[in-house]
């Protein structure tokens, strides 16, 4: 099959023929028709997370064809069309696992991180770990929900039933979350780098209420803000941001140091808390609610063989949406 290979962080990555991989007992091979490109990759492919099995295939958001089960894999018949997430594994018996929180489980594996993802014409996953797609969404547009969209949700969740919902960083995982907040009965302002008038407009086009740059105020006081920016400078903004009793939860796997602020701006109850990874439950709420919204994905369709521009794309800011890669084997 052809895949695109991290041989290690720091390099591009290199487009390979290599042995369609076999499924071991519970897994499914999968005929990957497309892969999502997340911020994660990025991290992944840039070396700042740690340990990444190497070689290896990225790609956590991936939408693939049931092409044959090994033992005891019966969920899904062959034919049939899933999704792929980042949760690739859990142990099912620490702590975290068994209180429904296994996002923290202390023994997960991750899908494009330790085992190897979708950006490749072939993958095998855990069924367990793997989700129905709900029909009305073609291939394309129904992978970027695998990440952006069911990991925005849990940090929806996490930011509580507030009216005023402040988004800082305005790529794939945002313009998902805008619509179900909107459908939520919320009122959503869009914070975005300085002078990205595009991102403020696709903002709007969205139904955020207000769209502007992160560096300016808030107009009004907010109760709760999501950041999706790798950028830990954006905490204290988003702090100074919200009333009394409101929340900020960030919500990517990585960001750059958060900066001293006085305590003032967390006084008054204001929390600061992340969001990791995802549960199964998370998914499963997230993709039957979608289609009620209905959430639409906006999405950039790159060629395999042109994920690193489409990476590279995606370090600029310059996707529209999310990114995703046609596979199809
Ligand atoms: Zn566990
Ligand atoms: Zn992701």
């Amino acid at each position: 099959m052809r895949a695109m290979i991290l041989d290690a962080p720091g390099w591009p990555l290199r487009e390979a023929t290599i042995p369609i991989p076999v499924p071991q007992a519970g897994q499914v091979l999968l005929r990957v028709r497309a892969c999502g490109v997340c911020r994660t990759d990025l991290h992944v492919a840039d070396g700042e997370l740690a340990h990444p099995k190497l070689p290896l295939i990225l790609g956590h958001e991936i939408v693939g064809i049931v092409q044959a089960r090994a033992t005891g894999a019966e969920r899904f018949p062959v034919g049939s069309r899933v999704g792929v997430p980042w949760l690739g594994w859990t142990c099912g018996e620490c702590a975290y696992c068994r209180s429904a929180l296994e996002n923290l489980c202390d023994r997960a594996r991750f899908t494009g991180y330790q085992l190897d993802g979708g950006y490749a014409e072939y993958a095998i996953a855990d069924e367990r770990f793997c989700f129905a797609i709900p029909d009305g969404y073609d291939d394309l547009k129904a992978a970027p929900l695998l990440c952006a969209g069911l990991i925005g949700y849990r940090a929806l969740v996490a930011a509580g039933a507030g009216e005023r919902l402040g988004i800082y960083g305005f790529g794939a995982a945002a313009h998902l979350v805008t619509q179900v907040a909107r459908f939520q009965g919320r009122r959503v302002f869009a914070f975005t780098r300085p002078g990205d008038a595009a991102a403020q407009e696709f903002a709007r086009s969205l139904g955020a209420a207000w769209a502007g740059a992160s560096d300016k105020p808030a107009p009004e006081p907010l109760d709760a803000a999501i950041i999706f920016a790798p950028v830990g400078a954006l905490v204290p903004v988003a702090l100074r941001a919200v009333a009394k009793g409101g929340t900020v939860v960030c919500a990517g796997i990585h960001m750059s140091d958060v900066p001293a602020f006085p305590y003032e701006i967390l006084w008054g109850e204001r929390v600061v808390r992340s969001v990791a990874n995802l549960t199964r439950k998370d998914g499963e709420e997230f993709l039957a609610l979608a289609p009620h919204v209905p959430v639409r994905t906006e999405v950039e369709p790159y060629e395999l063989e042109r994920a690193n521009v489409a990476l590279e794309r995606m370090r600029a800011g310059n996707v529209r949406g999310a990114a995703v890669l046609r596979c199809g084997a």
